[in-house]
């Protein structure tokens, strides 16, 4: 019989969403009335349609398509040159820092890379993660088989788990201990968290001394609102010979639906292969392209292009204007119910530490029964979120400002 892979059976089922459904689903049914009334802070998906640029571009792309004169096939694995320049100039280039265009890959997601960038990774690399976390991280640890059984707790045998608190400003600062690769989020999902340059230094610092790679998670990087706040981790130097960044459209350009992301591989990044040799870890990924990818589709290209024309700059600008005024407004309304509020300057999420002794889980089911808005519960994210609830701003502002009446007038 053929075998399985076994570590897909050590993952932790599916906890988080399915029970914030199954709770949602009792609270309606034994509720019909409240249901209308639902208001969901709990998504990570963005609502707003998207960007008039983008849309444009996507028509006439299509139509090109249409035509025996510019037809397309299979497009280069890594992505169209002029979608490649247009990241590297405008992302990079233009903020003075050194990322040439082949060192950008373009893909269909964020996540995905996080995932299958563990191909091009060796299986003895002792792994960092943050505490809360994204999922995907571990998950797909896991699944590689980097890790052993889940405790009771939650952790799993082998990772190490960089706690995040309030203390710690929601950033870990570099462990005691030595580790290969450490996954960083900044802005931080879920916690809204971003790394201080001074922070983000000291990191880049412990990696070029312990000869570790950063994965670093910039997702959000089009929500950071206060000035001095690294919007790439190459802005500290030194980060091109340790760090791989992750962007992606999905949440600036709203393209969660349409798919379209990119990892940045600087050609200096060096790890030591079997035979204790250093060698680049570029043409391995980009092996890893040619060989397990087709590419992303040239209407999704010419859409992401679009984002950095000044059109489709000035309408980004609008959607994360709009999610941040979300922000706001749910993050005062909580604060001003007397809970202590974190995050919503930087990200699009708020991360709220609930009364005293209530559980996440408690949090969530007041919230529902008695605002009929569903949160998530921190401790979904990890055990370091026990007691903290999280809001997502991705909302349209009519459900955004009535979930913030509804928070103030909670008795918390
Ligand atoms: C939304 C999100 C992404 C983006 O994922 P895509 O696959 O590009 O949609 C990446 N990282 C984090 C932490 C996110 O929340």
């Amino acid at each position: 019989m053929a075998h399985l892979n076994s570590h897909y059976l050590k993952l932790k089922a599916g906890y988080l969403f399915p029970e914030i459904n199954r709770r949602v689903k009792a609270f309606t049914d034994a509720n019909p009335e409240a249901a209308a009334r639902l208001i969901r802070c709990g998504i990570g998906d963005v609502t707003e349609p998207l960007p008039l640029a983008v849309r444009e571009a996507m028509h006439k792309a299509v139509d090109e398509l249409g035509t025996s004169e510019h037809f397309r096939g299979y497009g280069p694995e890594q992505g169209y040159e002029f979608l490649r320049k247009a990241i590297a100039e405008n992302d990079y280039r233009s903020r003075g820092l050194d990322v040439a265009d082949d060192e950008i890959f373009v893909s269909d997601g964020s996540k995905c890379d996080c995932a299958n960038i563990l191909d091009v990774l060796g299986h003895e690399n002792r792994i960092a993660v943050m505490d809360p976390v994204y999922p995907v991280y571990v998950d797909t640890n896991v699944m590689a088989g980097h890790t052993g059984a889940a405790s009771d707790a939650g952790f799993y045998e082998g990772l190490v788990y960089l706690p995040c608190t309030a203390e710690n400003g929601f950033m870990p600062d570099v462990p005691t201990e030595k580790v290969d690769l450490v996954y960083l989020c900044s802005p931080n999902n879920p916690t809204g968290a971003v790394a201080t340059r001074e922070r983000l230094e000291k990191w880049v610092a412990y990696a070029l001394a312990n000869d570790a790679i950063l994965l670093y998670d910039a997702a959000y990087e089009a929500y950071i609102t206060e000035p001095g706040v690294p919007r790439s981790i190459y802005e500290i130097p030194g980060a091109r010979q340790c760090a791989i960044e992750f962007r992606s459209f999905s949440k600036n350009g709203g393209f969660t639906g349409v798919r379209c992301a990119f990892t940045v591989l600087p050609k200096e990044l060096l790890c030591t292969s079997a035979d204790g040799e250093k060698r680049p870890l570029h043409p391995l990924w980009n092996r890893r392209f040619s060989t397990k990818f087709n590419g992303v589709s040239y209407v999704t290209q010419r859409a992401a292009e679009a984002l950095y024309s000044s059109e489709g700059k000035a309408e980004v600008a609008a959607l994360v204007s709009h999610y941040m005024g979300n922000a706001k407004i749910l993050r005062e309304a909580v604060s001003g119910a007397g809970l202590t509020v974190f995050g919503g300057v930087n990200a699009p999420y708020i991360w709220v530490r609930g009364p005293q002794g209530a559980t996440s889980w408690d949090i969530f089911d007041r919230v529902l029964n008695e605002a009929n808005i569903v949160i998530t519960p921190g401790s979904g994210f990890g055990n370091a979120g026990e007691g903290y609830f999280r809001i997502s701003a991705f909302n349209s502002r009519v459900k955004a400002e009535e979930a913030a009446r509804r928070f103030a007038a909670m008795k918390w």
